[in-house]
């Protein structure tokens, strides 16, 4: 067997698309630009990729971008400050505090600062709160997770009683997954460093959610026969006989995997382009909120 490729590039240019359409149309309304703004503290490389990503893709889109840097050692009441006049922009409709911030900084407080409903990351306490809340629903949802859940849409996999196993728990993947997934009335298992007999829950799963955040951790052994896979590792490993000296990969072995999965998600090119077009669509649906 070999298993289908979800193909999340794919799959993100629709959804992009469908925003770029849509944000015309606002425009051609008389309506403002959707405005994005970015809040980076520090300089750390990778971060400012993301966030020049995210300038860009809001052009592309026809969106505005306000990039925001602070320096590293900014206190924790200069970038309240910077949220609170962000919070005021009427141009700005989502606001993006660029993570992880500085150890001396309290994340916490800061995401929680954020408007509701400019909170486009969907980090605020208030939208996780409601959820993990049966009946109740977020303003936002992380864009990670949700890009994984329309990558699952998208393939036509049905959640409903599923057995789904998420491997990993952290505050922007792990938790929120299971959370969406228990939503949609699948069956979820989360998995994490303390838990026993990995390999045999993971095999358990119908699908299997990989953030785990260990490069080609999973194994065609813990996959069962015909589940889906997605996966959200992203990793990059030096290796000199390559032509830039390193290579991407994912948490999921994806060759050996792909002989047992039904279907997998690559990495490069699934979950990874799949969350910058969920971002994108949050920004327009804060702009819709704000404004209609
Ligand atoms: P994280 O905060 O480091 O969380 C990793 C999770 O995996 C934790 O819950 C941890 O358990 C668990 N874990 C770590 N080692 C384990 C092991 N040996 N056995 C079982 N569980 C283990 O990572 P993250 O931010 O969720 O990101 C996960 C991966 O996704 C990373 O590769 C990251 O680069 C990638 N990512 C991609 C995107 C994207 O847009 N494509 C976005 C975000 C993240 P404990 O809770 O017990 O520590």
């Amino acid at each position: 067997m070999t298993a289908k490729k979800i193909d999340g590039r794919a799959m993100a240019k629709e959804v992009r698309e469908e925003v770029k359409v849509s944000v015309a149309k606002r425009i051609a309304a008389g309506k403002p630009k959707p405005g994005l703004a970015t809040v980076l503290v520090g300089s750390d490389p990778a971060s400012e990729v993301y966030v020049g990503m995210k300038k860009r893709m809001c052009e592309n889109l026809g969106m505005n971008s306000f990039a925001h840097t602070l320096e590293a050692d900014a206190s924790q009441e200069e970038v309240e400050a910077l949220v609170s006049k962000l919070n005021a922009d009427p141009a700005v409709n989502g606001i993006l505090v660029q993570l992880p911030l500085p150890d001396h900084l309290d994340e916490e407080k800061i995401l929680q600062a954020v408007d509701i409903t400019k909170d486009i990351d969907g980090f605020h306490p208030i939208n996780i709160g409601r959820l993990a809340q049966k009946g109740r629903e977020s303003l936002f949802v992380p864009c990670t997770p949700n890009g994984c859940l329309v990558m699952l849409d998208k393939s036509g996999v049905d959640l409903e009683g599923a057995n789904a196993v998420v491997l990993g728990r952290s505050n922007i993947v792990g938790m929120p997954m299971a959370l969406l997934l228990v939503k949609r009335n699948a069956t979820v298992t989360i998995c994490h460093s303390r838990t026993k007999n990995l390999p045999e829950i993971c095999a358990e799963a119908d699908i299997l959610i990989a953030a785990v955040g260990r490069a080609e951790m999973v194994k065609k052994e813990w996959v069962k026969p015909g589940a889906v896979v997605i996966d959200v590792g992203t990793h990059r490993i030096d290796d000199d006989t390559k032509e830039k000296g390193y290579y991407l990969t994912g948490d999921v072995a994806f060759d050996e995997v792909s002989e047992v999965a039904d279907a997998v998600s690559p990495s490069p090119g699934g979950v990874g382009p799949m969350t910058i077009a969920m971002l994108m669509r949050n920004t327009l649906r804060a702009a819709e909120i704000q404004q209609d």
